[in-house]
């Protein structure tokens, strides 16, 4: 008999039927002899309208009044599933976060788990019961309740994993896996059978949205291994672990894309000590994000800075700047550049191999893409591209790498 831990996403509860689904695997998964702890988000768009409701009084609402809020849309959906148990007459519990035994420190509407007493779970697994836990909330210390940040139910599950000491952990979504790159995109992209903590982290900073970034950072601090797969089927998902000395061996795991990207350049700046904190300190005090950063001197001996950031903050950071150019010098200009994407490569196998940029590279000069900035870390590559070609630079870059095979 194993303990298994199960999350069902807002989709998988969206509806009654599927609802009513979401039991009956519940139900399944018992029969073949397993206790199940199955974790839920708010039924779809409950959460975005809940906070629409709020916003009607007002464009910043109390976070407090918020988090009462947003956690009852987690409450609906736990009932409703027990209800659903029940009716396959399955003996089931719901569960809210503060019977889950879920504490958070943190602010309100970011709260962050910092542990959780797990004897309620444990003794009502024990005694037969299929237990269903709101995702999303926890309680202070002085027991107010707080919950996670967007998606957080995922972090959740990840959390109630440990604290239960899950054999396994599933989260079960609207997709199959974990793919080399978006299907949609790329449609001869593969279903990885598995991806390292860091890889899957690596793709989600870059636009791979399969789940919320903190839960996998979580999941990697306490080794929970986990797999992503479909609600929908019983195909095997994505393993997420920590890496083993065989997943070196491939060099690229998957490529991302990220769209609607920006670009500032910023040239006449004095090359003096302080400058780009300067620069920085007014972008982050704009609380703008900034994703690639490049720096280098030009042949007049003045330095110029590059960013990327989303296009949307393309505003919010030339009305940033404009007073911090004017007080570092006479000289500098601001140039901007809308319409560009990101294409990234990630792979841990990029440690141990070399040529991986001028692979890439020859293949987006091939397909006749021009490369505007390039930024890498340990395990990742990634370029800005001209938006309308992002397209035909995933699949380029996935032949290459012929990531459609399965390694040997
Ligand atoms: N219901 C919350 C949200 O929509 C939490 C979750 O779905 O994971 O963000
Ligand atoms: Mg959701």
């Amino acid at each position: 008999m194993a303990l298994i831990v199960q999350k069902y996403g807002g989709t998988s509860v969206g509806t009654i039927d599927r609802i009513r689904n979401v039991a009956a695997r519940v139900k399944r998964t018992r029969d073949e002899g397993n206790q199940v702890a199955a974790v839920v988000s708010a039924m779809s768009g409950i959460t975005d309208k809940l906070i629409g409701m709020a916003k009607e009084f007002g464009e910043n609402p109390s976070e407090r009044e918020m988090d009462v809020l947003l956690a009852t849309g987690e409450q609906q959906s736990i009932a409703l599933v027990s209800l659903a148990l029940h009716e396959l007459g399955v003996p089931a519990l719901s569960v809210t976060g503060r019977q889950a035994g879920i504490t958070t420190t943190g602010s309100h509407t970011r709260g962050r788990i910092d542990a959780i007493d797990p004897q309620f779970m444990k003794r009502s697994l024990e005694a037969g019961n299929a237990l269903v836990v709101a995702g999303f909330q926890g309680i202070t210390p002085d027991g107010l309740i707080h919950t996670l940040g967007r998606g957080g139910s995922d972090l959740t599950a990840i959390a109630v994993a440990a604290a239960v000491g899950a054999d396994v952990c599933q989260i079960l979504t609207d997709v199959d896996g974990v793919y080399t790159c978006d299907p949609r995109i790329v449609p001869n992209a593969r279903k990885l059978p598995e991806i390292s903590y860091d890889e899957m982290l690596e793709l989600a900073s870059s636009g791979a949205k399969v789940m919320q970034s903190r839960s996998v950072e979580f999941a990697k601090k306490y080794g929970v291994v986990f797999e992503v797969r479909s609600s929908l089927n019983d195909n095997p998902g994505t393993m997420v672990l920590e890496e083993h000395p065989d997943m070196e061996n491939v060099v690229i795991r998957g490529v991302s894309i990220e769209r609607s990207q920006a670009r500032v350049t910023i040239t006449g700046i004095p090359d003096e000590p302080g400058m780009s904190a300067k620069i920085l300190c007014a972008l982050g005090d704009a609380e703008i994000n900034i994703d690639m950063i490049i720096s280098n001197i030009a042949s007049d001996g003045m330095a110029r800075h590059s960013f990327t950031m989303h296009s949307n903050d393309l505003g919010k950071a030339q009305a940033a700047l404009k007073p911090v150019l004017a007080e570092i010098s006479g000289e500098s200009k601001i140039e901007t550049e809308a319409g560009i994407a990101k294409l990234s490569c990630v792979g841990i196998g990029m440690r141990s191999h070399s040529g991986v940029a001028a692979t890439m590279f020859k293949a987006l000069g091939e397909a006749g893409i021009n490369i505007g900035m390039i930024s890498t870390s340990e395990i990742k590559i990634a370029v800005t591209v001209d938006e309308t070609r992002i397209e035909d630079a995933a699949r380029a870059v996935h032949d290459a790498f012929e990531l459609d095979k399965a390694p040997a």
